[in-house]
């Protein structure tokens, strides 16, 4: 009797400890696995791990995240971002919002006043307003442009770690880790007018949360990004356009290569995920080569992403285009010379969405896909594609130019679809 007595509270003590020793297990040093998309490609993505114990940060406000960011340096860090990180604050750690960044006598209602298209006409807007906006955007951009340089490794602690406000740019640096931190809200306070944008003009945002320009070997994963706290869709519209506070989600531009994105999670946003940004930027042939695998895309309007130029392995992914959803316009953008490789992804859309929708085509030619999942049921996107094509679409193959080669193991669609909806996103790295 007295043994059993003994075993029962034993027992219960080792159960309870288990899960305290899980959460405390340091991803800080883990490294991307060999073959998992094109970050293992060459010398693979290490990031911080080198760090000496004089780099590893514990992080929990703007200026202890720029501290250690260390304005971009390439020395080997670590840094663990515990808690929420607002970056619309000053070194006190005191909010600041869009009032006290604007100044030179800015205002919206003025700027509305001064480029109306009905008396302003359709050129550029100039002149004391614009420079107004102009100077009250460089003071916001001081505070939440923070800069990610080479050997970096950032990581959220436990299931709860926030950037917030931030645009985190890895600008012509290699090696990067960014894992299991939710990145939210990149807002601009100061939107420009585009007049010529899109035949009826469009308003230009300038932060994305995550923007990779002219980077190499960057593994995200487990990575949360979406517009939570301020939805635009609930913003006004201004000359007839949503007056839009958000750009991307996570851009990758300026000739970045070797870019895997894995187990993230991409929410109800507009513009998701640009890969390569412009027709004419040549540098980027041969180079944008990106593995997404394992995200989740909800609620996400377009860019799904759109791709230029890049070879783009995009396998396992999750959409779902919720029932309200009337402003879908597409996920997958095949632009100039893309070469996407599309395998096993699942698609839940409401009825107002047809498979025709899914994958839209700007000077593209080329667009592989096998094994997609639409509402349960299997689809061929590219014959649907070339079947009801607006008229302004070509007709695509399905010779993209290469094989994927730098995979892990590729599910069904279905199996996928289950595991990212349990798996994606911050805070849920097993
Ligand atoms: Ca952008």
């Amino acid at each position: 009797m007295r043994k059993q007595r003994l075993i029962v509270p034993l027992a219960l003590l080792a159960v309870l400890s288990v899960p305290a020793h899980a959460e405390e297990r340091d991803i800080g040093r883990d490294v991307l696995a060999a073959h998992d998309g094109w970050a293992a490609h060459g010398s693979g993505t290490t990031g911080g791990a080198a760090a000496d114990d004089a780099h590893v940060f514990t992080v929990t406000d703007r200026a202890g995240l720029v501290r250690a960011l260390d304005g971009g340096s390439d020395t080997p860090k670590i840094i663990r971002v515990a808690g929420t990180i607002d970056a619309n604050t000053d070194d006190r750690g005191r909010r600041i919002d869009c009032a006290d960044y604007a100044t030179d006598g800015y205002g919206l209602k003025k700027y509305l006043t001064a480029y109306d298209p009905r008396t302003w006409g359709s050129a550029r807007p100039g002149g004391p307003q614009e420079e107004a906006r102009q100077a009250s955007a460089a003071r916001q951009a001081e505070r939440v442009v923070l800069r990610v340089g080479s050997h970096t490794t950032i990581v959220g602690v436990g299931d709860d770690a926030v950037i917030k406000g931030a645009s985190l740019q890895v600008r012509n640096a290699d090696n990067v880790i960014v894992r299991n931190l939710e990145l939210r809200d990149a807002y601009d306070c100061f939107p420009v007018w585009q007049p010529n944008s899109g035949g009826l003009g469009d308003w230009k945002t300038a932060y994305d949360n995550l923007w990779l320009a002219g980077a190499t070997h960057v593994w995200v994963d487990h990575v949360t990004f979406s517009d939570q706290g301020h939805p635009d869709e609930d913003e006004p519209t201004h000359f007839g356009r949503t007056y839009l506070r958000h750009d991307g989600l996570l851009d990758i531009t300026h000739a970045s290569d070797l870019i895997t994105v894995s187990w993230s999670r991409f929410a109800d946003h507009d513009k998701a995920m640009l890969i390569g940004n412009g027709d004419t930027a040549v540098a980027d042939r041969g180079r944008l080569r990106v593995t997404l695998h394992h995200n989740a895309f909800e609620s996400v309007v377009q860019r799904a992403p759109r791709v230029r130029f890049g070879q783009v392995h995009l396998y396992n992914n999750r959409y779902v285009v919720p029932e309200d959803a009337h402003d879908y316009r597409y996920s997958i953008g095949v632009s100039t010379e893309s070469a996407v490789y599309a395998e096993n992804n699942a698609f839940t859309v409401p009825g107002h969405v047809e498979a025709a929708d899914l994958v839209k085509s700007w000077n593209g030619s080329a667009f592989f896909q096998r094994g997609s999942l639409f509402n349960g049921y299997p689809v061929d996107l590219l014959a649907i594609h070339n079947a009801y094509n607006s008229g302004s679409e070509r007709d695509l193959t399905a010779d993209v130019g290469w094989t994927p080669a730098l995979h892990g193991p590729i599910d069904s669609a279905a199996a996928a679809d289950r595991a990212v909806r349990e798996g994606a996103g911050a805070g849920r790295i097993p």
